[in-house]
């Protein structure tokens, strides 16, 4: 019997990419599936029915696809965090770790008021520093972080634990 699929089940594994040791989650098979696509969208916004959000910010690259597509479906306007040097107008800036070394990202000043609700969107929660960079911009401009969600959550890196500890509601479609 065919089994239905589940998001889980249209994402790709590449061994070794981009380093030796890594598993890279790589979704752009997912979002090649016009049923995957829409399947991930759908459960991303499903918890958030019937709550007030005003912004959907993504974060660099592919929660510039999923956070477009749930900005269009929620019907809230969408707002990029960058990697440094990308945006044009001016910008506030926030460090983080990575593996081996920091990187910057950043967010338009004027692009989310105080006390606007907002909603983060990425692909995939690992240690939780790239998000948790972009909290720490919205929060700079007074925005109100409703939740954060992802498709993919890697518990073994303590993602989604750093984020709740600094507070955050955060959902996940598969582990
Ligand atoms: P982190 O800041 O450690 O939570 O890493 C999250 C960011 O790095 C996301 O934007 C992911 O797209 C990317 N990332 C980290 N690890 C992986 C992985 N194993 N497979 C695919 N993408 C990853």
């Amino acid at each position: 019997m065919n089994k239905t699929k589940t998001v889980k089940d249209y994402i790709r594994t590449i061994v070794d990419f981009p380093h030796e040791g890594i598993m890279f989650r790589d979704v752009t098979t997912l979002f090649a599936d016009p049923r995957g696509f829409r399947m991930a969208v759908d459960q991303m916004l499903h918890p958030y029915a019937g709550q007030r959000i005003d912004k959907v910010v993504g974060l660099e690259a592919r929660g510039f696809i999923l956070g477009g597509a749930i900005a269009h479906q929620l019907g809230t306007g969408f707002v990029p965090i960058r990697k440094k040097g990308k945006l044009p107008g001016a910008t506030i800036s926030q460090e983080y770790k990575l593996e081996y070394g920091e990187a910057v990202v950043e967010l338009h000043k004027d692009a989310i008021q105080a006390g606007e609700k907002i909603l983060v969107v990425d692909d995939l929660l690992a240690t939780g520093g790239t998000a948790g960079a972009g909290i720490e911009l919205i929060e700079k401009l007074g925005g109100e972080i409703i939740s954060c969600a992802f498709i993919i959550d890697l518990p073994e890196l303590g993602g989604r634990k750093h984020l709740e500890e600094l507070g955050m509601d955060v959902h996940v479609l598969c582990e």
